[in-house]
């Protein structure tokens, strides 16, 4: 049996999970001092609790791309003044790009900071740092075995008559090879307001 039909029928659950879309932020800051860079890790710590939050780089300079709700845009205005006004802000754009992802990593490397990878989407390769969907397929127990990340124009064009057309569509695109899932059999279980489970039936 090849490694990936193996692989392939160990998958018990495929999740499928839009997320929100939102206003986006990046800010790249250079630190002067260990304890700036502490406060400044504490505070987006802090935030991720009330909007998304990842990191893109680390070290002397420190890089978060966020992403707020609509109702958010004065979290993000008041985040932006602290910002300004307590660090030496390099970087603070109302929106995330291939080119200032690019930025980022370069000024990161020449500076001997760690820049963090973003994901991408499976279909078009285009880094999304808040993917529109994400797919999960996990095993019996519910461990996640592969996920799979898909941009807004990608899960866009992916068929939607069904959720299972649109699963389909979505896996077919990112592995044309994967022939056993047209087959398998898809028990749908919704949970929650968008998100879908399919319990997988080999055959
Ligand atoms: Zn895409």
């Amino acid at each position: 049996m090849a490694e990936r039909d193996k692989a392939w029928e160990d998958i018990s659950w495929i999740s499928v999970d839009p997320q929100p879309a939102g206003l986006k932020a990046v800010y790249l800051m250079e630190m002067r001092s260990e304890s700036e860079q502490e406060a400044v890790l504490d505070l987006f710590d802090e935030l991720a609790v009330h909007i998304q939050v990842r990191k893109l780089c680390e070290g002397r300079l420190v890089g978060f791309v966020v992403q707020a709700e609509e109702a958010q845009r004065d979290l993000l205005d008041e985040l932006e003044d602290l910002l300004r006004r307590e660090c030496s802000l390099i970087v603070a754009q109302r929106s995330f790009d291939e080119v200032i992802y690019r930025i980022i990593s370069e000024l990161a490397a020449a500076t001997g900071s760690l820049t963090v990878e973003v994901p991408s989407c499976a279909v078009c390769g285009a880094l999304e740092p808040f993917p529109s969907v994400i797919v999960n397929l996990a095993d019996e127990h519910g461990g996640v075995l592969r996920s799979r990340c898909f941009c807004a124009g990608c899960a866009a064009s992916a068929s939607s008559r069904s959720h299972k057309d649109f699963l389909m569509s979505l896996m077919a695109a990112d592995e044309p090879d994967l022939r056993s899932f047209a087959d398998a059999h898809l028990l749908k279980r919704r949970v929650g307001e968008q998100s879908v489970r399919f319990r997988i039936r080999h055959r």
